[in-house]
């Protein structure tokens, strides 16, 4: 390509900003440099593009560099009232023009997205009267007859149709829910209630997942109002029996949007009123506000962003005058492309449904996991202890652990236990994994003793690696027996999964086992057949971020390498996705393996940019890429070769990664997994039929699949599934980690 023919991108970030914004902008810039483009960062939003000069700026590999972890947008963002008009919008085109840009990259909200269509629209008649005015020559217009743009957005809220999560929602919630998490704690030691209010004018979202990962106790959101008239007895209600069973908290969450079923607001000041009235409680109100917004991007956001960032620039490269705008979102966990105007509108559908009070069409809108989360959340706020047992079948379910303690295990049991008794059933607890189950240390779990659990790290049951054998499945059978066991609800890891498939497949032996058995993907390592994430994953993901970002930081006088070492047995998962949220250059990852070849080759690139200034370098590697080659081997390889030119330090991150209290997804997806295994096992107890099965997620949806195909699925030598959708991510992070020579 000649200079001449170099396609410039334009990069803005526009209205209200949100965390996860600055990943999108360096992928932006990286994937546009490593394809041959030039990036031009336009500052302060659309108002940079009218003001010109310095605020539109070319961006090199390392200008993006360092800004993965940051909140907010480094590159600014505005609400540009000049660029509504048309005079604005002309001198933006002379001043795009002025460096040679027709291709932009919009992060922002609708009206961002809207008004970058109009000025698509507009470019050519624009073009024309600046030709007519002489401000441009005639040969610039010719060489950019066109405006190819792609939107991305960058919303708190997750208030968009044609993307399942937008840039800045998960770390929102991550703010809401340390928040809860803290007023939580001293609510219950005051016995106070507290009313949250949380963002959101037209959309739910933060205080529907919020409330869910919050354990909060009820939720006001502007898309599904109470269905009752008397909605302030209704609530009352709730909240008096949920303190006469003996919690020590209310928690209510309301959006900033909320309101009743004929539109009138729901305030956080009028409910304090009510159950300070009512019911005489000590009530406080605390309005979240900008907190929300703040903060560094959670280990979603970064890895999202990225993603959806490569992909922007690829569409751009392919844009056309014909082509419609798209917009690059994530939809069942795959980045999307959608006709970008088309979302524009569906979006705006929904708050005009919300204004007209059509409160069903606005749901719908919403798509099929927003109604099953309220659902989900209306279950959970209205199960009560049992005044008196109503199935008409009571039935004994038993849960239990196996493997690795994994973030989220906790607030899969508390579901479980408290829809189990809603229901009129009963939960034993299981302690200690499938060897408590030959012990046969089980107990009945109650409606308080599961208090707490939604928002606890670790695993309260207890739970280990065992896989009974022999005997011990004799053991099993005769517990199964002797407390009436009507179906198991395994929360684990692999050797969960092996343990419950061995039961299955023994039933002929055994007629014990001749019961429904359900495994629920619980692993840090994310390397669990039928489903695509486990839970544990994601806390996990972000403690190796927030480890990594401090690891950076620490190196700030010398010329470093740090190999940091991630769990994940034989799965590189954590350490793939741990290497795109923290600009890894390398990560190393079992599936690959780690060869001397690779470990020259990258040391002689690590030389090659040291010599040219480069400060710092970051190699992420599994616990499990090559037992010879140890990460304490790579280090004294590279120290030795690096001689003078840098110093190499390891970082073995432990167990740490394991630790922590879940976090908000991992709460959210524990708690509507196990909502679904106890209507599983509901839906099959006491049949005296065998029924195994585990539960996962394919495309972002709940699939149920039969016990019998865990092998076929499962690699069972590497310990891993066979299908890994993520592995076609690798080429994503080395684009962007490795500046072209
Ligand atoms: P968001 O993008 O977060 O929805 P705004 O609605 O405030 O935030 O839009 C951000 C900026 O986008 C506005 O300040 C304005 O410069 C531009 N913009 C919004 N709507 C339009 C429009 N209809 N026409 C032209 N520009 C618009």
């Amino acid at each position: 390509m000649t200079a001449q023919e170099t396609l410039r991108i334009g990069v803005l970030t526009s209205g209200g900003d949100a965390p996860g914004m600055n990943p999108a902008v360096r992928s932006v810039v990286r994937t546009g440099i490593s394809r041959g483009c030039e990036v031009y960062a336009i500052y302060e939003g659309y108002q940079g593009m009218i003001v010109g000069g310095d605020l539109i700026r070319r961006m090199d590999w390392d200008d993006v560099g360092g800004i993965i972890q940051k909140g907010g947008t480094v590159i600014g963002t505005a609400r540009s009232a000049g660029f509504r008009t048309r005079e604005g919008r002309r001198q933006a085109v002379a001043n795009l023009l002025a460096h040679g840009i027709d291709r932009l990259v919009v992060i922002g909200g609708d009206g961002s997205l809207t008004g970058a269509n109009l000025f698509r629209q507009e470019w050519p008649e624009l073009l024309a009267e600046l030709l007519a005015e002489g401000a441009i020559d005639a040969a610039t217009a010719a060489r950019h007859p066109f405006l190819g743009i792609v939107g991305m957005v960058g919303s708190i809220d997750n208030d968009f149709c044609g993307t399942d999560m937008t840039i800045g929602a998960d770390t929102a919630l991550h703010r809401i829910t340390e928040a809860l998490d803290a007023i939580s704690s001293t609510a219950a030691s005051h016995q106070r209630t507290f009313v949250i209010e949380v963002m959101g004018r037209h959309c739910g979202y933060l205080a529907l997942m919020g409330a869910i990962s919050g354990g909060a106790d009820w939720a006001f959101i502007p898309e599904q109002p109470p269905e009752v008239d008397d909605w302030e007895t209704h609530v009352c209600e709730v909240l008096e029996t949920g303190r006469l069973s003996g919690r020590r908290d209310s928690i209510v969450v309301v959006a900033e949007g909320a309101r009743d079923r004929y539109g009138n607001p729901i305030t956080a000041d009028q409910i304090k009123r009510l159950l300070e009235d009512r019911l005489g409680e000590d009530t406080r109100v605390t309005i979240l506000g900008h907190v929300q917004r703040g903060g560094s991007p959670s280990a979603f956001d970064r890895w999202m962003s990225t993603l959806i960032g490569h992909t922007a620039v690829i569409e751009l490269l392919g844009a056309t005058p014909e082509r419609e705008p798209q917009l690059i979102g994530m939809r069942e966990n795959r980045v999307t492309r959608m006709p970008l105007m088309t979302c524009v509108a569906d979006t705006r559908a929904v708050a005009e449904a919300i204004a007209a009070h059509d409160y069903g069409r606005a749901m719908e809108l919403r798509g099929g996991s927003f109604s099953e989360a309220f659902r989900t959340l209306a279950t959970l706020v209205q199960s009560q202890p049992p005044q008196a047992s109503r199935a008409e079948r009571p039935l004994r379910l038993a849960v239990l652990h196996s493997g690795g303690p994994a973030p989220g295990m906790n607030t899969a049991v508390r579901v479980a236990v408290r829809l189990s008794i809603d229901h009129g059933h009963t939960m034993l607890g299981v302690r200690g994994g499938f060897q408590g189950l030959i012990e046969g240390d089980i107990r009945e779990m109650d409606w308080m003793s599961v208090s707490g659990w939604a928002t606890l790290g670790g695993a309260e049951l207890g739970t280990n690696r065992k896989i009974p054998q022999g005997a011990e499945l004799y053991q099993i059978a005769r517990n199964i027996e002797r407390h009436s066991i009507d179906g198991i609800l395994m929360i684990g890891g692999w050797s969960g999964y092996q343990a419950c498939h061995k039961l299955h497949s023994e039933r002929h032996i055994f007629p014990a086992f001749n019961i429904p058995m359900i495994c629920l993907p619980a692993s840090i390592n994310n390397n669990l057949p039928g489903s695509e994430l486990s839970i544990g994953a994601d806390t996990a993901l972000n403690n190796i971020v927030q480890a990594v970002d401090r690891i950076k930081q620490s190196a700030v006088a010398s010329r470093r390498c740090f190999v940091v070492e991630v769990m994940g047995r034989d799965c590189g998962y954590l350490a793939l996705m741990g290497g795109l949220s923290s600009g890894a250059e390398r990560v190393y990852l079992p599936e690959e393996g780690i060869t001397l070849r690779d470990m020259q080759r990258d040391l002689e690139e690590m030389r090659y940019w040291f010599q040219r200034g480069k400060r710092l370098s970051l190699m992420v590697r599994n616990e499990k890429a090559n037992p010879i080659y140890t990460t304490g081997f790579m280090c004294a390889l590279f120290e030795e070769e690096g001689g003078d030119l840098f110093e190499v330090r390891q970082a073995i991150l432990g167990h740490l990664q394991q630790g922590g209290d879940p976090s908000p997804f991992d709460r959210i997806q524990a708690t509507r997994l196990a909502v679904r295994c106890v209507e599983f096992l509901i839906a099959n107890g006491g049949r005296g039929e065998a029924n195994g099965a585990f539960i996962g997620y394919k495309n972002g949806k709940v699939q149920i699949l039969n016990i019998e195909d865990v092998p076929r699925m499962m690699d069972a030598e590497n310990a891993r599934p066979r299908e890994q959708w993520w592995m076609a991510l690798r080429d994503v992070a080395r684009a962007l980690n490795h500046p072209p020579e």
